[in-house]
């Protein structure tokens, strides 16, 4: 799956870059004190591994090489492919990887790396195809100690927002049960190249031990999570009444859903935005198992 491309097999016709694709969501960094803050914040060290989405034009990959011990460079644009390897391929640490990282299967990836520990993931995403990559990259977050994110703002905004915020939704609440999660900084539209239309901003994910303890109770999670924020103006017990499939099941009739407020002590006049981790922890689990646990 890993290529290791030596400096006999580099092509010749790379000299011109190939222009920057829209559709593949290209911003290529340029300002050099944003790549080192960015590369600060990540921090990689030469006993370490890094898995990078998307290496572009190389701007970040160009100190990982130099930084980490590995460097595992994923990108999906063919035309990409010959200008990484020129510039990299002498560098003994760099891989490369020309695939749509959402076919990635990242543990498999990282599994000859040894120790999770020594794995960290950076990405300066695509804002088309983000939350996918991050819904793809949750399954596989064992895998790493880390991940450093380049999103746009808002969404990072989302991811971080804390109980009471409006931003407050469905992706803050799935990430937050995975990993905890830190805004680090805001990158300007004029770093980069072509100029963007938004603001981008740097995330910190560290994977975390989930309540959840299989892919099904994961999804019903998911479920009852896309329930409650249905309608957002809406109260937990009017969302929730309106459940369908396994997620309405488990919550049962009228009465179970009365039970269910007053068995967890939530207010079933509250809006999902305000509930904490903690407390979806305790709803959740008084779905599955219709009873409660003191979360500590
Ligand atoms: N890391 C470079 C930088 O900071 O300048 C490039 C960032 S650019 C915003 C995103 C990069 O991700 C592009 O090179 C694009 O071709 C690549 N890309 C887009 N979709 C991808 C996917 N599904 N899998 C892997 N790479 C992807």
């Amino acid at each position: 799956m890993v290529t290791k491309y030596s400096k006999n097999r580099r092509p010749t016709n790379v000299s011109r870059k190939p222009y920057a694709k829209k559709s593949l969501g290209q911003n290529f960094l340029v300002d050099q004190n944003c790549i080192n803050k960015i590369i600060s914040a990540l921090d990689p060290k030469a006993d370490e591994t890094i898995v990078e989405i998307g290496s572009g034009r190389g701007a970040l990959t160009q100190m990982l090489v130099k930084m980490s011990g590995k460097v595992i460079a994923i990108e999906i644009d063919r035309e990409l492919g010959p200008l990484l390897r020129e510039e990299f391929s002498a560098n003994e640490n760099f891989f490369l990887v020309e695939k749509d990282a959402l076919e990635v299967d990242f543990r498999a990836l990282t599994a000859v790396q040894g120790s999770a520990r020594k794995t960290k993931l950076i990405a300066n995403l695509p804002y088309y195809i983000s939350t996918a990559i991050l819904q793809h990259l949750i399954q596989y977050r064992n895998s790493f100690s880390e991940l450093v994110l380049m999103l746009q703002k808002e969404v990072v905004e989302r991811i971080t927002a804390e109980p009471g915020n409006k931003q407050r939704g469905f992706l803050t609440v799935v990430i937050e049960n995975y990993f905890s999660t830190e805004k680090l900084f805001e990158v300007s539209p004029r770093s980069f190249k072509p100029v963007p239309k938004v603001t981008s901003a740097i995330i910190r994910l560290r994977p975390k031990k989930s309540f959840l303890s299989s892919r099904t109770e994961e999804d019903l999670f998911r479920e009852l999570i896309s329930v409650a924020f249905g309608q957002k103006r809406k109260t937990l017990q009017n969302n929730l009444k309106n459940a369908t499939g396994k997620i309405a099941e488990l919550i049962g009739d009228r009465e179970a859903l009365d039970a269910l407020f007053i068995k967890t002590g939530t207010d079933p006049r509250r809006r999902a935005e305000s509930v904490t981790g903690d407390e979806w922890m305790i709803l959740m689990d008084y779905v599955l198992r219709k009873t409660v646990q003191v979360i500590k």
